[in-house]
């Protein structure tokens, strides 16, 4: 039987259903994994999503034709089944099954496997073929329990507001920053939201998930600021914006965190890790529990994934998509990928550190000039400092 889904210059295609999958050029039909602007672009004729992600669609996208399909409904189309199943990545987030002839092909999107406050755990679902996300595909990659993450964000606000100084907190937009206030503890001080994160919160209240009371800036009183955090777009860093909040410390919360180099680069007092993808226990867990035999990874660090796997008697190999790094949002990622070589010591984990010292080196590898410049280029040629003695 041949491929169901392959890679057209649009996007990722089912062959026999005629329609894409968070495809990259303008298409006719698309079923979309999330609302995040790699996986949701502009420009398809019809839209399909899972309707907790409807509302995100449409404040993103404006008024597009978007039929919204509950989790675990069937629509048929052109003889595939379609179903949409939570990827616990961000508010409507989902991974795609079809099913055609008696085969099964699972298409991911981006996931992360621990649940949390703000969108329906990922739900794994068993399959023939799984197409993974591999944003975080090294061994280097371990979250700690969100939890912990949470109470050191709480404990570094607490700490600013008794010194008197806001906290501003940089994050991305859509799926962090809702996260990020779901776990805040509001008893500190105002919660302040950038305008683009606050119309995001209105979607995910509206959606029915609980998010503490937030503010604009222009309605807290100059001297309650010092109390105050202030959830905002990486991009605001630096601003003239972020003038007005006086003496501040700051933070970057994501997963490239755990990496010194990128925090390094960031140039905030604080690092906070926190990823809204999984970590590589999460990965190699998922794709066992789909109990796939074929694995095609997608964007992030495919050839160590796809090596990985092949050791491990799984038929995978790599499709080249144009999906971006929501993790980053701008030269972070290359500040990470450059970083490869200083990773911290990973937890000691008997089983995983059988790979994991070869794979330090594959990272290690991995971070060299191909793919760091390959990361450059995605963030646009920004220059990374540090990036030519990677493999040093
Ligand atoms: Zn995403
Ligand atoms: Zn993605």
């Amino acid at each position: 039987m041949s491929d169901m889904v392959v890679v057209r210059k649009e996007g990722l295609y089912c062959v026999p259903g005629q329609f894409y999958i968070d495809p990259w050029r303008p298409v006719d039909r698309a079923v979309i994994t999330h609302g995040h602007g790699d996986h949701a672009r502009m420009g398809h004729g019809h839209y399909l999503a899972a309707t907790p992600g409807v509302g995100i669609l449409r404040s993103r996208l404006g008024d597009i034709a978007v039929q919204g399909l509950a989790y675990g409904e069937t629509v048929e189309h052109n003889g595939v089944r379609i179903s949409l199943h939570p990827a616990g990545h961000v508010l409507g987030s989902a991974q795609v099954r079809l099913e055609c002839g008696g085969e099964i092909w699972v298409a991911s999107g981006d996931y992360k496997v621990e649940g949390d406050a703000t969108c329906t755990p990922f739900e794994p679902v068993r399959c023939h073929t799984f197409i993974t996300e591999s944003t975080f595909g090294l061994p280097i990659y371990r979250w700690e329990p969100q939890q912990q993450t949470f109470d050191d964000i709480n404990a570094w606000w607490r700490k600013n507001a008794a010194d008197g100084r806001a906290s501003l907190m940089l994050c991305y937009s859509f799926g962090k920053a809702q996260r990020i206030l779901s776990g805040l503890d509001a008893s500190i001080g105002p919660i302040i939201c950038h305008g683009s994160v606050e119309p995001l919160n209105r979607v995910y209240r509206a959606a029915g998930v609980p998010l503490p009371e937030t503010r604009m800036v222009s309605d807290v009183d100059k001297a309650d600021l010092k109390r105050a955090i202030i959830i905002a777009p990486p991009s605001a860093g630096g601003s003239p914006w972020v003038k007005r909040f006086g003496d501040f410390s700051d933070a970057f919360a994501s997963g490239w965190m755990l990496l010194r180099g990128a925090r390094r680069r960031r140039g905030v007092d604080r690092g906070f890790v926190l990823s809204d993808h999984a970590d590589w226990p999460g990965l190699m867990g998922a794709i066992k529990e789909t109990e796939a035999e074929r694995v095609i990874v997608t964007h992030g660090s495919i050839p160590t994934m796809v090596r990985w796997l092949c050791q491990n008697g799984l038929d995978a190999k790599g499709f080249d998509t144009e999906y971006g790094d929501d993790e980053a949002e701008n030269a972070a990622a290359a500040g990470a990928a450059a970083d490869g070589v200083a990773p911290p010591d990973p937890e000691p984990d008997p089983v995983a550190q059988r790979w994991a010292v070869k794979d330090k080196a594959d990272a290690a590898r991995a971070a060299g000039t191909a793919e760091a410049r390959r990361q450059v280029d995605a963030a646009g040629g920004a220059d990374i400092p540090g990036g030519e003695d990677a493999d040093a």
